[in-house]
């Protein structure tokens, strides 16, 4: 039996714990340094704002032990912010996070007009999914093996290496609930 333990210091993590637990899956909301010693194998980085988690990640003394994880294997499933979290690079940014993901990311690439909205796109694996955008990064540049899931107009905007998903939208947001099992069968 899995268990999940969803990142809850700022953002979107109630619509992830609700999916998952539908799924059957056990979770867990990782709040402070002490909840990353309780029993969980898998990961999920959700959307929100990524200047804020990454500082509060520091602030708790969570930032380390995550980014071992993450480079030990755990699968981690990270949307949007989260995805902004495990990027290398960050075009638009000086700021970088876990540098797990051999990416190149644009933050609040859509501008701020576009900012939200919604597209009927297709995952690799998967099939047909909709995407809802959030004020929401794109994947400008992969390297290394990183596998490409999805493109809306040109732009990567899901992706997969090795123990990671990361994705620019908010598969949380609606009621398919295939990449969370994609997740949960990595
Ligand atoms: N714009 C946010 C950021 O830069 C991401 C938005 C989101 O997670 N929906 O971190």
């Amino acid at each position: 039996m899995t268990t999940i333990g969803i990142l809850a210091v700022q953002g979107a993590f109630i619509e992830h714990e609700h999916m998952l637990n539908k799924l059957g899956a056990e979770t867990i909301q990782l709040r402070q340094k002490s909840d990353l010693y309780k029993n969980f194998d898998r990961l999920v980085l959700p959307g929100g704002e990524s200047t804020v988690q990454g500082k509060l990640l520091k602030e708790l003394n969570m930032f380390d032990i995550l980014k071992e994880k993450i480079e030990n294997g755990m699968p981690v499933l990270a949307t949007c912010a989260g995805l902004i979290l495990l990027a290398e690079n960050i075009s638009n940014d000086t700021r970088t996070y876990f540098k797990t993901l051999p990416v190149t990311v644009k933050r609040n690439a859509y501008g701020r007009q576009l900012g939200s909205f919604h597209y009927d796109g297709i995952i690799k694996g998967i099939g047909k999914f909709p995407m809802e955008f959030i004020r929401a990064p794109y994947i400008e540049e992969v390297r290394n093996d990183v596998e490409i899931l999805a493109e809306v107009n040109k732009k990567i905007t899901a992706v997969k290496y090795k123990n990671q998903i990361g994705v620019s939208f908010h598969p949380e947001l609606c009621d398919n609930d295939k990449l969370h099992r994609m997740f949960l069968n990595l």
